[in-house]
C-alpha cells in the first residue's frame, strides 16, 4: 500500500488539496481531524468538554467510524452520520482541545493505522508522518502564512452561511497553531524527512499540482 501523511497548520488547505490529489492518483482521503472532531461533539453532547478525566471516561461508550461512500468520507458516532454537525467554529476549537489528551489520541490511533494498512491513501492530521505513518512512504508539511490561512476559513464559513468576522478567524487560526504545536503529546511539526510545501498566494489548483508532483516523485511509478 502507498501512504501519503500531509501534515500541517489549520486552514493550510490540506483538506481540499489533499482532496484533489487523492481523486487525481485514485487514493482514499483520510480527513483524521475529523475524528478529533467527532470526539469532541460527543464530549460536548455529555457536558465533558473542559475536564479531561471526563473526556476519556466518555471514550468507552464512543464507536467512531470512518466510512468511504463515491470517495467521500463520512464519520459517524455511534452509527450516527456526524459529517456536517462537526464542521462548525465551537466544534473546531473543542476538537483542538480533546486532542491534547493522550487517551483521545490513543483511542484514534488503531483506526488511522488500520485504514492505511489496507488501501493507498492520502492522510491529512497533524502527526501523521511523526506518529501515526511514520513509515509513509510520502511526507509533506503543508502551510501558508496565518493570513491567508484565515482568509481562507474566512471564505468558508461565509459560504455556510456562519456569521464570523476576519478578525475573529485569524484569532481562532493563531489560538489553534498555538494551542496544537506546542501541546506536550504530538504537536504539530513536520518530521526530519517532511517535504515543506508553501501554498501561501497559490490557487488550489496550484497547490494540488505542487502535491500530485512531489508524491509521483516519490513513488516513482509505482500506481
Ligand atoms: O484538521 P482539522 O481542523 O479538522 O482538525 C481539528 C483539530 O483536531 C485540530 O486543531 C487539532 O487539534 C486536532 N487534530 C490533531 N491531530 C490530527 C488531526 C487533527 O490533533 N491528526
Amino acid at each position: 500500500m502507498i501512504n501519503v501523511a500531509i501534515d500541517g497548520p489549520a486552514g493550510a488547505g490540506k483538506s481540499t488539496v489533499a482532496r484533489g490529489a487523492a481523486k487525481l492518483l485514485g487514493f482514499i482521503y483520510v480527513d483524521t481531524g475529523a475524528l478529533y472532531r467527532t470526539v469532541a461533539l460527543a464530549a460536548e453532547r455529555k457536558g465533558a468538554l473542559g475536564n479531561d478525566d471526563a473526556v476519556a471516561a466518555a471514550l468507552d461508550s464512543l464507536d467512531v467510524r470512518l466510512k468511504f461512500e463515491d470517495g467521500e468520507q463520512k464519520v459517524y458516532l455511534n452509527g450516527e452520520d456526524v459529517s456536517a454537525l462537526i464542521r462548525t467554529p465551537q466544534i473546531s476549537m473543542a476538537a483542538s482541545a480533546v486532542s491534547k489528551i493522550p487517551r483521545v489520541r490513543e483511542f484514534l490511533l488503531d483506526l488511522q493505522r488500520s485504514i492505511a494498512a489496507s488501501n493507498n491513501v492520502i492522510m491529512d492530521g497533524r502527526d501523521i508522518a511523526t506518529v501515526v505513518l511514520p513509515d509513509a512512504d510520502v511526507k509533506i508539511f503543508l502551510f501558508a502564512s496565518p493570513e491567508c490561512r484565515a482568509e481562507r476559513r474566512y471564505k468558508e464559513l461565509l459560504e455556510k452561511g456562519e456569521k464570523v468576522s476576519f478578525e475573529e478567524v485569524l484569532k481562532d487560526v493563531n489560538e489553534r497553531d498555538y494551542q496544537d504545536s506546542h501541546r506536550e503529546i504530538a504537536p504539530l511539526k513536520p518530521a526530519d524527512d517532511s517535504v515543506m510545501a508553501d501554498t501561501t498566494g497559490n490557487t488550489l489548483q496550484e497547490s494540488i499540482d505542487m502535491i500530485v508532483s512531489v508524491i509521483k516523485e516519490k513513488i516513482n511509478g509505482r500506481v
